[in-house]
């Protein structure tokens, strides 16, 4: 009769146990991802000129040194922003 409670106990201890690794795990993960997240976004800080601008007219991407700024908005060439301009 003694048996039974001293077979169920470490089961519920493993379970415990295990309970509380898959715990430690989900921190572990949610830390690390917190801190990449975190690293990403002060490698993102690049000095000015080397950040990267949407030209609304024709979509594609220019370096913010190279882009032409025409009231308010970058674009890739004088004719993306002449083009937008007029519409
Ligand atoms: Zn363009």
């Amino acid at each position: 009769m003694r048996i039974l409670p001293v077979r169920t106990e470490p089961l519920l201890l493993r379970l415990l146990f295990i309970v509380l690794i898959v715990y430690i795990l989900i921190r572990a993960i949610k830390a690390y991802l917190a801190g990449t997240r975190s690293a990403k976004r002060r490698r993102s800080t690049t000095p000015e000129g080397e950040e990267m601008i949407l030209d609304p007219q024709c979509q594609t991407y220019v370096l913010k040194k190279d882009a032409i700024l025409q009231a308010g908005n970058y674009f890739c060439s004088r004719e993306c922003a002449k083009l937008f301009l007029s519409r």
